[in-house]
């Protein structure tokens, strides 16, 4: 599995833009898949061409949830790739893709490998509604989340219906339950992630730093 960030906050390489959002591409078992699509459809297009990353190459597009950071470059990248399945946490009633959008309420495998958390609602913001995603290898699961809104731990404790989870990367917000990754073997705490220079000093081992250009071979 081979995981590249495209949109960051931060990023490694300076012909690489950062800018406040997320998204990533990943490479699974001849499945490729965007998550999320940052902020802005021109910096992620810019990126991910630096990167050799082509957005028709992906065959599923996955929403985390409904802010602006995760979603702004959706509607560019649906121009450009017709034929992608797209997965929303919400319903689109301007979308002209509907015969190929899908929304998992419920936990389920979008493939044998790749499973939606289904829909979490984060506890402080009623409504607000994500979906992580899980890949399932022999190792265990591991656990891709967009902003972790409903907190890290209920996505892991989700997760653990289909395995053990041992890799978690993505953004996780305020998380400050430090114990909940004694259990993992990586995190990659990146974009919106608060405490990223605590979990580096409590786990410098299993920690692995994000930002746009980031490759993650798993
Ligand atoms: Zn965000
Ligand atoms: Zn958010």
């Amino acid at each position: 599995m081979k995981i590249t960030i495209v949109y960051d906050n931060t990023t490694l390489d300076e012909e690489l833009k950062a800018d406040w959002g997320f998204s990533c591409f990943i490479e699974f078992q001849d499945i490729n898949i965007l998550f999320d699509t940052g902020a802005k459809s021109s910096i992620l297009l810019s990126n991910m061409e630096k990167l050799n990353i082509d957005p028709l190459n992906a065959e599923i597009i996955f929403i985390s949830h409904q802010h602006g950071d995760h979603l702004g470059g959706l509607y560019d990248v649906l121009e450009k790739n017709k034929k992608a399945k797209i997965y929303l946490p919400f319903d689109d009633s301007k979308s002209n893709d509907k015969n190929r959008t899908y929304k998992l309420t419920k936990p389920t495998k979008i493939t044998e490998n790749i499973i939606s958390s289904g829909l979490l609602e984060c506890d402080e913001r009623k409504g607000l509604v994500e979906q992580s995603l899980f890949f399932k290898c022999e190792k265990g699961l591991i656990v891709i989340a967009g902003c972790s809104h409903p907190g890290v731990r209920k996505i892991l404790e989700r997760s653990r219906i289909f395995g053990k989870p041992f890799a978690l990367i993505g953004g996780l917000h305020g998380f400050n339950e430090f114990e909940l990754l004694e259990d993992l073997e990586l995190v990659c705490p990146t974009h919106c992630t608060k405490h990223i220079n605590e979990i580096k000093h409590l786990f410098p081992t299993k920690h692995i730093k994000g930002g746009v250009g980031k490759i993650i071979h798993i």
